[in-house]
């Protein structure tokens, strides 16, 4: 048997005795806590989640088979029955979906598969968990400004194609956290030229509903294409925890491979059961959200001092004259959004999710009174 102490020994840094922040890597010390603090008012539209829960007939499905399951035996290897509904309802080969609890930690893996020690692509401003697990995970992290209307860079992104390492590429339609959608036939000839050049293309489509695009035709040209969905907007189960890839099979067989065995519990597999095969109840909610942010931003858009910018997602963007005075005045009106401000072209801007009718009238005479 090896000798463990000496081991220890032998390999600890001369110098150990000064770090006083034991084995944790560099990279994680410098990255700062998730920044968000809950604030508890009646219309919360900063996280864009569906205003609307999920329905009470079908929480009482879900809960009748938790009755039913056994608890004490491990869930399925890749929730099985989970990509079996998904199959059906995304017209996709099983065997090309992977499903993880929420797609943020599907952004990790993805990072780990593509990202270490090569390159994390994206655009600034991005969605924050991209350039997050670049840092934490040692990617070399490449972010090239939007346009300043929030339109894709293309000219940038092809030059960055071209000249960096390949790793993996992030590409959000409807873009977050603007709104903005592209061109779905010059992200296509991006994603394509980029794939040829040996990256892994993810279009993150966490709000595809909202705006009624789909690049599941990109994908299903085969190549190293994937669609990044998530359960966690149009389907009013972020509390549930769940988000997946459709991608090819080799691929998916390759993400597997970083994704934790039995990652996929019973309760929330139950759930996700119940919600594939009830489509419907979501559907209401997205033809509602569509009127409503038209509605809201027509209501807005000859504000005196506010830019609306509506945008093609569950959420639209204020941009304020002063984002600290219209938050704060916002909160005294029961509504938080979530402040923008500080990244690239965004100063001054807050982003707020649609709510109810009843929600989205009190954030339109509160943002009419604001000056
Ligand atoms: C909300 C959101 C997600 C969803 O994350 P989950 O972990 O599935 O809740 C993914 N990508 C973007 C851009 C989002 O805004």
């Amino acid at each position: 048997m090896t000798n463990i102490k000496n081991v220890a020994a032998s390999v600890r840094p001369e110098s150990s005795s000064a770090n006083t922040q034991g084995g944790v890597r560099q990279a994680i010390l410098d990255i700062p806590e998730y920044p968000f603090t809950p604030i508890d008012v009646p219309c919360k539209l900063d996280q864009n989640e569906n205003p609307y829960d999920f329905p009470a007939e079908l929480k009482q499905e879900a809960l009748k088979r938790m009755m039913e399951r056994s608890w004490n035996v491990y869930p399925d290897l890749s929730a099985e029955t989970i990509r079996a509904g998904l199959a059906r309802f995304e017209d996709w080969d099983a065997n090309g979906i992977v499903v993880t609890p929420g797609s943020n930690q599907m952004i990790k893996i993805l990072t780990e598969m593509a990202g270490i020690n090569q390159t994390l692509l994206t655009v600034s401003p991005t969605f924050a968990v991209y350039t997050m697990e670049a840092k934490m995970l040692n990617a070399k992290l490449v972010t090239v400004p939007l346009h300043e209307d929030f339109s894709l860079p293309v000219e940038g992104l092809r030059k960055a194609i071209h000249t960096e390492l390949p790793g993996v590429f992030f590409i959000t339609q409807p873009h977050a956290p603007t709104g903005h959608l592209d061109d779905p036939d010059a992200v296509k000839s991006l994603a394509i030229e980029a794939e040829k050049q040996g990256w892994i293309v993810v279009i993150d489509e966490a709000y595809y509903m909202y705006s009624k695009t789909d690049y599941r035709d990109l994908v299903r040209t085969g190549g190293n294409f994937i669609s990044l969905r998530t359960f966690s907007k149009c389907w009013s189960l972020a509390g549930v925890r769940a988000g997946y890839v459709l991608t090819s099979p080799k691929l998916a067989s390759n993400i597997r491979k970083l994704v934790s065995a039995f990652g996929m519990n019973i309760m929330a597999q139950c759930v996700l059961e119940v919600a594939l095969e009830n489509p419907d109840y979501m559907k209401k909610s997205i033809d509602e959200a569509i009127r409503e942010r038209e509605r809201v931003t027509e209501a807005l858009k000859n504000h005196p001092t506010c830019q609306v910018i509506a945008g093609h997602a569950n959420y639209f963007i204020i941009r304020t004259s002063d984002h600290k005075a219209a938050a704060q005045f916002l909160v005294s009106r029961g509504i938080v959004g979530r402040s923008q401000h500080g990244q690239l072209y965004m100063d001054n801007c807050i982003r707020i999710g649609l709510g109810t009718p009843e929600q989205n009238d009190q954030v339109i005479a509160a943002i009419n009174d604001l000056r």
